[in-house]
């Protein structure tokens, strides 16, 4: 497991932290590029200290929970600023103390926002990307596949349109949602007309989205399998640990799992039960970077790769998730939202480029990410700021 950090040996490379101000926003929803699909609300979470250093965060919201998880950022932000210790650590200490709440998957996107951050921060104080931080030695080709979801666009024809498209802009690797709006029969059929269009080499994943039926999930899995599928991703609910080791068993494909679910604590479980070939945590919702650092070591140990989640912006969070890749021994492919790229680019820089089926992050300092903040205004439907105490003066 990587381990060429520590606490103590961050901590030493720059003076204590202070927060003197928290905003949130959260983005209205746009149009996604292409017409396909449309741009979920994001929410950003900025800290900005007594002397003027920034860091920038993004928090996983589910639909409709945006201002809670703001709500969140802004009941626990005074008690982070009165730390004596404002990192990473100061502040896992902190949130594990309240551990109900630090299960619940909004308080752990709130969490991972602040503390998503707080690297940034450090970032910049250090002048250090954030994988340089983390004690990687240099940059590397990173991999990455392209997610293909519509709330309009879901026909097993409009799924394969779509999936050629993506292959001809360079992706080598697809995932699609078959059983969206789907029967089982109607799914099976998409996967086969998708790896048709699509031909042989590209690498197909499927997502059953958490079905809740693990015999729906074991005959779905038998009718695609001459498909060639690379993984089969959600085939039970991510706290179905039984349903998914059953099916990793009984199905022969590679189950991935953890999207939704926070917390080390659950992935030592899910572990123990060998319930998963693939974990993808997501670095916006599991808690944060620690925790996902600390699930890929324990992955690691049981030869179980990570590839990471990433249902965000393709900007903030995103850059996180690249950084992630690039110090951990078992990265698997990161996931993107080619339909999100053109909605982030009006408001931010992303600390990566997408380069064919490869992404490379910058070497900017903490995320890499500069974010324009008028245009983010214009583009949110709510902004919040909290003006926070000093904490003691030193
Ligand atoms: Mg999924």
């Amino acid at each position: 497991m990587l381990q060429n950090f520590s606490r103590g040996s961050i901590a030493a490379e720059f003076p204590p932290l202070d927060i003197a101000r928290v905003e949130t926003w959260i983005t209205r929803p746009a149009k996604g590029d292409h017409g396909f699909g449309d741009v979920k609300p994001c929410l950003f979470v900025r800290l900005t200290s007594h002397n003027g250093v920034e860091g920038w965060g993004e928090g996983y919201v589910l639909d409709g929970h945006e201002p809670d998880v703001a709500g969140i950022i802004h009941t626990i932000a005074p008690g982070i600023a009165a730390l004596d210790d404002i990192t990473p650590w100061g502040l896992r200490d902190l949130v594990s103390q309240a551990d109900t709440a630090h299960l619940d998957v909004d308080y752990a996107g709130a969490t991972s926002a602040i503390e998503m951050a707080v690297w940034d921060m450090i970032g910049q104080v250090t002048e250090k990307p954030l994988y340089a931080l983390l004690g990687a030695a240099g940059r590397r080709d990173l991999s990455i596949y392209s997610n293909i979801w519509s709330d309009t666009q879901w026909t097993g024809a409009e799924l394969a349109e779509r999936a050629v498209f993506l292959i001809e802009q360079g992706y080598d690797a697809v995932k699609i949602h078959p059983l969206h709006n789907h029967t089982e029969e109607q799914a099976i059929e998409a996967v086969h007309m998708i790896r048709g269009a699509i031909g042989p080499e590209p690498k197909l994943m499927v997502d059953l989205d958490s079905n809740d039926d693990v015999e729906l999930a074991l005959t779905v899995a038998a009718a695609i399998k001459p498909d060639t599928i690379t993984w089969l991703e959600e085939p039970a609910d991510g706290m179905d640990i039984t349903g998914l080791a059953r099916i990793r068993r009984e199905a022969g494909l590679p189950v991935v799992t953890g999207e939704k679910q926070t917390g080390v604590a659950h992935f030592k479980t899910l572990l123990a039960h060998d319930a998963a070939d693939i974990l993808n945590p997501d670095i916006a919702g599991v808690g944060g970077l620690l925790d996902m650092l600390e699930i890929a070591g324990l992955a690691d140990g049981k030869g179980v790769v990570v590839s990471p989640h990433c249902w965000n912006s393709m900007t903030v969070a995103a850059s996180a998730m690249m950084h992630f890749c690039m110090v951990i021994p078992n990265p698997g492919m990161a996931e993107i939202y080619p339909e999100y790229l053109g909605h982030g680019r009006l408001y931010a820089s992303a600390g990566f480029e997408i380069s064919g089926p490869v992404a490379r992050t910058l070497d900017r300092p903490g995320l890499g990410v500069s974010i324009n903040t008028a245009a983010l205004d214009g583009l949110s439907s709510q902004h919040d700021a909290s003006n926070l105490a000093a904490r003691r003066m030193q």
